[in-house]
């Protein structure tokens, strides 16, 4: 992806200011050089320590890598002097005409921030922002299968464009790049035709869009030939149309709904501004506390899934911070990341003893910056997932639900908000398992669980009650829309057509609602909407009650 003119401009002002701020940076330098070199003072020493250190952590980051170098040049030297008890006279004499260069490189205006982006590899350039859209192409010749594919890809929120032949695709795909690309592998004008027209992608997309290739060919050259052409996922017919949704929800849906957050702690505003951009060009969501004091403040309203955090601050150390924030229970777990111009290894280890996950140097090409950062988010998300999701369907498990409903009631009652709870259970399903199988059973399961969590908005909280019932927290919502919102899933859902070897099928479910009232519990609520439940079912199934004294 190219950086756009705006970006290279927002960029370009955070360099400006790294340049007005240089000369008086030396000026302070060369303040303390001064001194240090009268007085010989320890104090004076580890300020000028300081400041080279963290001269040589920027400059290379604002396109001045010269300049950053030679800093580090001097700091290493220095360092050794820290250790010390008293400075000997002349100790600085010998590293004079490093401190010319010094002036001398500062002096040289630096790359530009479009330049630097060009003459870095990993650079800004190649920052990826995942895709808002959810405009999927399908490349199918078979008509018939395309409109199936599409259609049940529609109900789970994606816009489908389809395409018959390679040409039509290739034209499409330069006018407009999808979110993901499916792509049938044989096609009319060839066997490996849709591998081929897969090249557009790369080209068009800089290689950006996931692409799955889905094929009644399982042989090895044809599987070859979709990796070359950047397939990210291989499925092979007859289709299994749930595992397409899962793998495409995974490839474009998740970090879309909830972008990584990430809390910067770093006292240099011009840094922090800088990585914090670079990590929003890739889709997350950044906050800078700049006072180390503030971090907690900032943990508690922000709720970071990582903290970046600088080695050096003004009145502590990042170790010692990490600390503090891990001696807090509820953010034992939280990944810390510690990035800082420290090339030692020992010092980056004992960093790490006390706290801290992970030690990144400066300086740090953006790309670098965001895929650290987001390889440790993603694991740390997975792990959580693991503890709080339901293994057959992703939603929230039973303990995670209880734990959700609690904390939304509590919140609707505190500000009068409206909210209704949901129990939806699988019509006559064991009827399904005894005919098709559990297995079939299971990805009906599955296909609901999809279904629902799709088509709710991000804020309703959806999770799997146990066996084939499920529960929804709906924000915001009294019962009068909660019923027509469930009603109308009720009627998609029942139109829903489920493959199985002995031919399609489709299946229902009931519902029971229950809204808040001020003095309910959790366990109010679901005593009262698995009541309206039962008496769906009772009324003949495939239908929504409201909860009614
Ligand atoms: P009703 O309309 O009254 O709800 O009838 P039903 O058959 O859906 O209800 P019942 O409670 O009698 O049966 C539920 C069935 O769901 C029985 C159980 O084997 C099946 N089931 C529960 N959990 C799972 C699961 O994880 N996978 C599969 N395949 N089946 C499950
Ligand atoms: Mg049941
Ligand atoms: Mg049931």
């Amino acid at each position: 992806m190219e950086a756009t003119p705006s970006q290279d401009d927002k960029f370009q002002a955070i360099y400006d200011a790294f340049a007005a701020r240089l000369p008086a940076r030396i000026k302070e330098i060369d303040a303390l050089w001064a001194r240090v070199a009268a007085e010989g003072d320890s104090e004076s020493l580890q300020s000028l320590h300081l400041s080279l250190h963290s001269l040589a952590g920027s400059a290379g980051t604002f396109g001045r890598p010269e300049l950053g170098k030679i800093a580090k040049a001097l700091e290493l030297p220095i360092e050794a002097l820290l250790d010390g008890i008293t400075l000997p006279r002349g100790a600085l004499q010998p590293l004079a005409p490093l401190l010319d260069r010094l002036r001398q490189a500062a002096s040289i205006p630096g790359r530009s921030a479009s330049e630097q982006a060009r003459s870095a590899p990993d650079g800004l350039q190649d920052i990826v922002k995942p895709s808002e859209s959810r405009l999927l192409y399908l490349l199918e010749d078979d008509a018939q299968q395309a409109q199936l594919v599409a259609h049940h890809l529609e109900r789970f929120g994606y816009c489908v464009r389809i395409f018959g032949d390679g040409p039509t695709f290739r034209t499409a795909v330069e006018k407009e790049a999808p979110a993901a690309a499916v792509l049938d592998i044989v096609l009319a004008e060839g066997k490996l035709a849709g591998t081929e027209a897969a090249a557009a992608l790369k080209t068009a997309a800089a290689g950006q869009v996931p692409i799955v290739f889905l094929s009644a060919r399982s042989d090895y050259e044809a599987r070859v030939h979709a990796v070359r052409a950047g397939g990210a996922v291989y499925l092979t017919k007859p289709l299994d149309l749930i595992e397409l949704i899962t793998v495409l929800d995974k490839l474009i849906g998740s970090r879309h709904s909830h972008p990584y957050r990430v809390l910067l702690v770093d006292d240099s505003t011009q840094e922090a501004a800088y990585f914090s951009h670079a990590l929003g060009l890739a889709g997350m969501e950044t906050r800078i506390a700049t006072d180390p004091a503030s971090t907690l403040e900032y943990l508690a309203a922000f709720d970071p899934d990582l903290v970046l955090m600088d080695m050096y601050l003004s009145d502590c150390r990042g170790d010692e911070l990490a600390s503090v924030i891990r001696q807090m229970t509820q953010y034992a777990s939280l990944p810390i990341v510690f990035l800082s111009a420290e090339t030692e290894l020992d010092r980056q280890l004992d960093a790490m003893q006390l706290a801290g996950d992970e030690f990144l140097t400066k300086p740090i090409r953006p790309a670098q910056l965001v895929k650290a950062v987001s390889t440790r988010i993603a694991r740390q998300r997975e792990l959580r997932a693991m503890m709080t999701q339901d293994s057959l369907t992703g939603l929230s498990n039973h303990r995670q639900l209880h734990q959700q409903l609690a904390t939304e009631l509590a919140r609707a009652q505190r500000s009068d908000a409206a909210l209704s709870f949901v129990m939806i259970d699988v019509d006559h399903f064991k009827a399904v398992n005894d005919s098709y199988g559990h297995v079939i059973g299971d990805s009906v399961l599955r296909s609901l669980a999809r279904f629902l969590r799709q088509r709710l908005r991000q804020a309703d909280v959806v999770g799997r009650y146990g066996g084939e019932e499920f529960a929804v927290v709906l924000t915001d919502t009294a019962a009068p829309s909660a019923a027509r919102v469930i009603d109308k899933l009720r009627e998609d859902f029942a139109a829903i057509k489920h493959a199985a070897p002995e031919g399609e099928f489709c299946v229902t479910f009931s519902a029971g609602i229950a809204s808040v009232w001020p003095s309910a519990k959790p366990s109010d609520l679901m005593v009262a909407a698995d009541n309206a439940l039962y008496q769906a079912k009772r009324a003949g199934r495939n239908r929504v009650v409201v909860f009614s004294q």
